[in-house]
């Protein structure tokens, strides 16, 4: 699934990354884990590491360390100038800034897609979307590849590698905050949609939320923040006893188990009936409204009388705190998108039942920046050094 459509044809490199300078204008074929050891001479972003490293320097440090990087957005320790001298030679020698990857913007540039690269070479997608109204959303990764396997993604395509850590998660958060620095814009909006089911890796992706919050980290407030899930019972209760604003959004898609497991595996030993459920009691205990995503699908789930049996599904299980968001899919090598006049029907249908609902907008079509479909392009993109 090469990208070579949106660009001419001209190599791009990996590199660090530094906007508006970079695009990725095709993919090249290289192995996963392929940089070689020693392209790492420093502990490439790890707070883990940099709160061990700070553990004899007075408490307060760290909380300027932490807002040097997330709330002032250095690029430089030089320009943590809160910091002593000494101490900003000792972190320019152990913990570079640099985050390394590739971008790729759509046509319309309103979504940028960046490739960031890991320590141990592993590769995550997140995409940027520029709303009209001035929102920034940023869509993050929660896992490399995901255990989940749904038909109609591409990142579930790809199998699960292995579970982010909480600061790798907020490093295409940092990227594309520096990245808007520059037009002196923000971030205003965060979403667990990319790559994983974030509710797998549920306890990193809360300290990432936390770090997003917090007055010292990128001071986003929990209800801009939301998560999406294929519906793990488990992680939906705990979330629902975190008394954190954070909105939650389901990845329904199906009205019906037979359906809904035919796309969805999980769903074959996670019934329908135990989700909604487990989302009722989340309603019940947050008083919040939930999201409920339904991809259009070509001849697949955009039937009217899917829609009467949606319409009859949530209004028995959820009441009233809840909302459809219909979305267009970006078509795949096995999927294709619904047709319009299709969407418009199966809309109509649940409006004129009563259940509130919005198509949202679909961003980067070209890029394949929608939910479900960040993966493995990148992952075959060359190093320079490689060649
Ligand atoms: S849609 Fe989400 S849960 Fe399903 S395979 Fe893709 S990333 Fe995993």
């Amino acid at each position: 699934m090469c990208e070579r459509a949106i660009r001419p044809a001209k190599r791009f490199w990996w590199t660090t990354l530094s906007m508006p300078t970079i695009k990725l204008a095709t993919c090249l074929s290289a192995g996963r884990n392929s940089q070689r050891p020693d392209q790492i001479k420093h502990i490439y972003m790890n707070l883990i590491e940099l709160e061990k490293f700070l553990k004899g320097q007075p408490s307060f440090r760290a909380r300027q360390v932490k807002a040097a990087i997330f709330k002032n957005l250095i690029e430089s320790w030089d320009e943590a100038s809160p910091l002593p001298k000494d101490l900003r030679e000792s972190l320019k020698k152990n913990f570079s800034l640099e985050i390394t990857g590739a971008v790729m913007e759509s046509k319309d540039k309103k979504t940028i897609k960046a490739a960031i690269k890991l320590e141990d070479g592993e590769i995550i997608e997140s995409v940027l979307l520029k709303h009209n109204d001035g929102r920034n959303t940023v869509c993050l990764s929660s896992q490399v590849g995901c255990p989940l396997g749904c038909r109609f993604c591409l990142t579930g395509k790809m199998g699960f590698i292995r579970n982010l850590e909480f600061f790798e998660i907020l490093i295409p958060l940092l990227f594309f905050a520096r990245h808007l620095k520059k037009s002196e814009e923000k971030i205003t909006n965060i979403v667990f949609m990319g790559m994983g089911e974030p509710l797998l890796n549920y306890d990193e992706v809360i300290d990432a939320i936390r770090t997003i919050n917090d007055e010292n980290g990128f001071n986003i407030g929990a209800r801009k923040i939301s998560i999406s899930t294929v519906g793990i019972i488990e992680g939906i209760k705990k979330l629902a006893r975190e008394k954190m604003q954070i909105n939650l959004a389901i990845s329904l898609h199906a009205p019906n188990d037979s359906l809904r497991s035919q796309i969805i595996p999980f769903n074959q030993s996670h019934p329908l009936k135990n989700l909604l459920k487990t989302v009722s009691y989340y309603i019940e205990k947050t008083n919040r409204r939930v999201m409920i995503e339904y991809l259009m699908i070509k001849g697949i789930n955009d039937k009217p009388e899917l829609a009467f049996e949606l319409v009859n599904l949530l209004k028995d299980s959820l009441g009233k705190l809840f909302f459809v968001n219909l979305i267009k899919y970006n078509a795949t090598g096995d999927y294709q998108p619904s047709d319009q006049k299709d969407i418009e029907n199966f809309k109509r249908i649940l409006e004129k039942n009563g259940v509130p609902v919005v198509e949202r907008y679909r961003f980067g079509e070209n890029i394949k920046a929608a939910c479900g479909q960040l993966a493995g392009d990148c992952r075959r993109v060359r190093f320079r050094d490689e060649n």
